[in-house]
Order: structure tokens, then C-alpha cells, then sequence
């Protein structure tokens, strides 16, 4: 009998008002690894009745941050005491390699909670200045926001639930959660290490269900002070207009389309495994995957080559094997979606030079595997180029000046992530500054770290994840004004500079 999750509010377990309960699925072999609660409605509003209470007593937000910080960190060392567990966990019900769980997203979750438990620490005020010449003091102050609502994606299940919870808390915010309805099984056993690490009760809650109904509640609520998002772009217009029935703040983290940009004098192979690792990685369900590769004409046939050669070396299987580097994708749904892109991309005239297939085999039978699909000849117009895929699909297009490189990257309604190869680096950084993404790596593609901050421009949304950035998107600033003359003052004057 698989497992069965019920829904973490006020510190308690609590069976959905549905009464059902949905199976999550392995999507290696389809085996139903647990049943997890459907919320409704009256749940989520339950949760955010919760945690509005306990917001306004005080108790939370009031506490020193030290104190914040210290039980972040201990939840931090729970976490790294039950590592391995999570790891497989958020292995079974993604497919994400076990070698990719255990040695990348679950070390980053533990680093993530110690920055954020110190970095709460250092929330400051800008100015504590006079700017009326002896008449008053002005004091700035970072206030939390109040009750946040998170609300998460699959593809990194509890990497970027983490990414909200550590800055949102430690700011003194309380929290409602919902994971996406087929991954919800690392957050709700995180939720048990929040309550083991002695957070107060209510500070943070966790609703299951589907998107449409308890994400909509979690969003539109009107007890609720920002909702934030890691979704599909869609998702996130849905939000912003559920926000606005009482214009909570917005926080959207959305979908990508990366560039990667080859100049001429790059090194080719280091370039060509940038553009591998970045595009296959997460069987390239990542919103800052390397999906079109743009290399000079007169390269591109070599660069190609290189490309190929190391993504026959991938061994594509088991997620739970140490040796492999490619598991299935996340759903049959997703498969399919991925499928109907490489038709699309036939269809409009990219040439499909490898992959792209379902592998033949038992032991792929019951996943929804898919082998990574290369084409060239990608053209600005096609929809392999403008949409999100989500799945293991690279393309790669030319260019003959640099202009027209930049044009070509920049040419997409999204604006995650991109990255730019070459020796010349000051050239690199002429290139990067002209690109319209929110973070351009040069000579990498996908490193994150917890001091910088991660998020979009354009389509891909607007706000940051990550670094003291993130920490203040969870803070709202308060002007105290303290009068030092000591006279009655009309109750409403501007000190003006240069009257006419
Ligand atoms: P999704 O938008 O379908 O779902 C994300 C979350 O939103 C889920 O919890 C879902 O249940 C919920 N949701 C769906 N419809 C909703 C609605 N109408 N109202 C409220 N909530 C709703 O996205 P996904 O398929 O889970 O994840 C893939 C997407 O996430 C991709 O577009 C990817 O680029 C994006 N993503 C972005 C980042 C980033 O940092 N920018 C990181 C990871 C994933």
C-alpha cells in the first residue's frame, strides 16, 4: 500500500475537505509511489487563515533575525543528515539522475537555507540620514511583506520550493506553499523537518492540489501580500490577474529560451560541452537549458560534429543507476509535448541530425524516456525557436556578423538566461551587455550560486531568486521620518531645492 500525505497546516496533518487523494508517479516505470491529498479551495483558505493569524500576532516577524536564522540553519543540518534520503525521493518522482539529485540539487538546498539563515542577518535600511538640514531624521527599514503564497513547478521540486521558503522566512514572513501536483513528495517530507526544527506552528503550511484551484485561491486570496510563481509564462499571466483583487505583489520566475553564442576564437570543444551539458542536463527540463546554439557559418560544421560525438557518449536509463546521465522525462504528457516540437521542427524545415526517438528496450517500456534530438539549420521564425520545449531538444542556427548574433538571441519573448564562448573577453562582455536576459554566463552555461541572484527579463518574468536580491523581494521598505525641531507644522510640507 503506497504511502499517503495529507496537508501540513498550522503545524498539523489534515485530510483534504475532497476526501481524494491522487496517485504520484514514477516516471521511470509508472509505479505509483504515493497518494498525496487534493486540496480545494476551503483548504488553501484554511492554510492562509493560518498563516495570516500568525503573521499578525507578530511573534515571527518580531523575533531578532539571529533567531530565524538559527533554526534555518538547524533545519539546514536536518537536511543534510536525511541528504541521501531526499535525493532518492526527488529522484523517483522526477526521473532526475540519482547521481544529479544527491551531488547538485540537494547539496544547493542546504546551502541555500545557511545563506539565507546569515544573509537575514545583514537586512538593512539605506539611509538613516537628514535631508531637511537640521529639521528631522529620516530612518529606512525592511519590513517583511506579511503572508506569502508559493507557489512551485516540477522540474526542481525542492530546490526552488527551497529557493522561496529560506528568503521568504527569514525575512519574517509567513508562508503557504503548494507544490506541483505530480512532484509534491520531497516538500512534504521537508515539512516534517520544519516542524522537528521547532519553527512555530503556522509560520509555514503546505497545500496539495491541483493548480487551477488551490493555486488560484493561493494567488487571488485576499488576506494574502505577494504570491510568488516558478511556472510556465502562461501560469504567470493567470497570476497577475488574480493578484490584482487586492494588488498583492507579484514575484514570477517564468519560462526560458537560452541562447548560447560561439565567437569565432572560442575554444570549440569547451564551447560544444557547454552547449551538451546545458541543453541535456535535467533532460533539459530547465528554464535556463541551452536550446539554440548560434555559431559562426564557417564553424558550425565542426561545432556540430563536436556536438554530436558527446551526446552518444550520454547513457541513457535507470535514474537510480550511478552510471546514467539521462532518465525520462517527467510525464507521458511531457513526452509527448517534446515529441510534437521535433515533428514541428521537421515540418519547418530544421534538419533533424540525431535523436529524438523513444529508446528501444524492456527497461525503457514503462518510463517516458526520450533520446536527446539535435537539429540544424534552425531559423529565427520557426516555433523550435520561439517556444519553450522543456525536453532534450538542442538547435543549431549560424550567423555571419555579430550583430546579427545578438539580434538572432535576442529575437525570443523570453529573457532567462544565455551565455556567450570566446577567448576575447572584453569582446564576451560587449556581447553579454547587449544581451536582454537576466543573466549572461560567459564561458559556462548553468552555474548557480546562492550570493547572486537568478531571474528574467522580458516574458521570463521579473523579480530575483537567490541572493540578498531575493531576500528584499520578501521585504517592503518603511520611511520613518523623526521631527527634531520640536515646532507645530502644518501636517503637509516638501522641503524643495531650487524653487523657481
Ligand atoms: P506550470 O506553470 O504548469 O506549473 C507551475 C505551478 O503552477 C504548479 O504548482 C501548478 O500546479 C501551478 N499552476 C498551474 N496552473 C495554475 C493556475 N491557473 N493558477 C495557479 N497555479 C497554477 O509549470 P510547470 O510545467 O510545473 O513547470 C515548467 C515551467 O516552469 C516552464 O515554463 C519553466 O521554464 C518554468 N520554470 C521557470 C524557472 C525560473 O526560474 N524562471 C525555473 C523552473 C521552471
Amino acid at each position: 500500500m503506497p504511502k499517503k500525505y495529507d496537508l501540513y497546516i498550522g503545524g498539523k496533518w489534515f485530510k483534504p475537505s475532497s476526501g481524494s487523494y491522487s496517485p504520484v508517479i514514477n516516471p521511470a516505470n509508472s509505479q505509483i509511489l504515493a497518494q498525496v491529498a487534493e486540496g480545494t479551495k476551503e483548504d488553501a483558505k484554511k492554510a492562509i487563515n493560518t498563516a495570516r493569524e500568525v503573521f499578525d500576532k507578530g511573534e515571527w516577524s518580531g523575533k531578532p533575525p539571529g533567531e530565524r536564522g538559527k533554526l534555518l540553519w538547524k533545519l539546514a543540518d536536518l537536511f543534510d543528515s536525511q541528504l541521501k534520503f531526499f535525493a532518492k525521493l526527488e529522484s523517483l518522482q522526477t526521473g532526475k539522475t540519482i547521481k544529479y539529485a544527491r551531488d547538485s540539487d540537494m547539496p544547493f538546498i542546504s546551502d541555500n537555507l545557511r545563506f539565507f539563515a546569515g544573509a537575514g542577518r545583514i537586512l538593512e535600511g539605506k539611509a538613516a540620514a537628514d535631508y531637511t538640514g537640521g529639521m528631522g531624521l529620516s530612518l529606512i527599514k525592511r519590513e517583511p511583506i506579511g503572508v506569502v503564497t508559493a507557489i512551485v513547478p516540477w522540474n526542481y521540486p525542492l530546490y526552488i520550493a527551497v529557493w522561496k521558503i529560506a528568503p521568504a522566512l527569514a525575512a519574517g514572513n509567513t508562508l503557504v506553499i503548494k507544490p506541483a501536483s505530480i512532484t509534491p513528495l520531497t516538500l512534504l517530507e521537508f515539512a516534517k523537518l520544519v516542524e522537528k526544527a521547532g519553527f512555530p506552528k503556522g509560520v509555514f503550511n503546505v497545500v496539495t492540489g491541483p493548480g487551477g484551484i488551490v493555486g488560484s485561491e493561493l494567488a487571488s486570496n485576499s488576506k494574502v501580500d505577494m504570491a510568488t510563481l516558478t511556472g510556465d509564462t502562461n501560469t504567470g499571466k493567470k497570476i497577475m490577474q488574480l493578484a490584482s483583487s487586492n494588488l498583492k505583489k507579484v514575484h514570477l520566475e517564468l519560462g526560458g529560451k537560452a541562447p548560447l553564442i560561439v565567437l569565432e576564437d572560442a575554444d570549440l570543444n569547451a564551447a560544444a560541452e557547454g552547449a551538451v551539458v546545458g541543453a541535456f542536463w535535467n533532460v533539459g527540463q530547465d528554464c535556463t537549458a541551452v536550446t539554440r546554439v548560434y555559431v559562426p557559418e564557417k564553424l558550425e560544421p565542426n561545432f556540430t560534429r563536436m556536438v554530436v560525438e558527446k551526446v552518444k557518449k550520454f547513457r541513457i536509463g535507470n535514474p537510480q543507476d550511478e552510471n546514467t546521465d539521462i532518465g525520462p522525462l517527467i510525464s507521458a504528457k511531457q513526452r509527448e509535448r517534446v515529441e510534437n516540437y521535433i515533428k514541428i521542427g521537421q515540418e519547418e524545415g530544421a534538419n533533424l541530425i540525431y535523436g529524438g526517438f523513444r529508446p528501444k528496450g524492456k527497461q525503457f517500456e514503462k518510463g517516458f524516456y526520450l533520446t536527446p534530438a539535435i537539429f540544424t539549420n534552425l531559423q529565427t521564425s520557426m516555433k523550435i525557436c520561439q517556444e519553450e520545449i522543456f525536453g532534450p531538444v538542442l538547435s543549431i542556427g549560424t550567423y555571419k556578423t555579430l550583430d546579427e548574433a545578438i539580434e538572432k538571441s535576442n529575437s525570443v519573448k523570453y529573457g532567462l538566461a544565455s551565455s556567450v564562448w570566446g577567448k576575447d573577453i572584453n569582446k564576451c562582455i560587449k556581447v553579454a551587455s547587449k544581451l536582454k536576459f537576466g543573466t549572461v554566463w560567459i564561458n559556462e552555461h548553468g552555474i548557480l550560486v546562492s550570493e547572486m541572484p537568478h531571474g528574467g527579463f522580458k516574458q521570463s518574468g521579473f523579480g530575483k531568486d537567490l541572493s540578498l536580491y531575493s531576500l528584499e523581494e520578501y521585504t517592503q521598505i518603511k520611511h520613518i521620518y523623526i521631527d527634531q525641531t520640536g515646532l507645530a507644522r502644518k501636517p503637509w510640507h516638501y522641503v524643495v531645492y531650487g524653487k523657481p
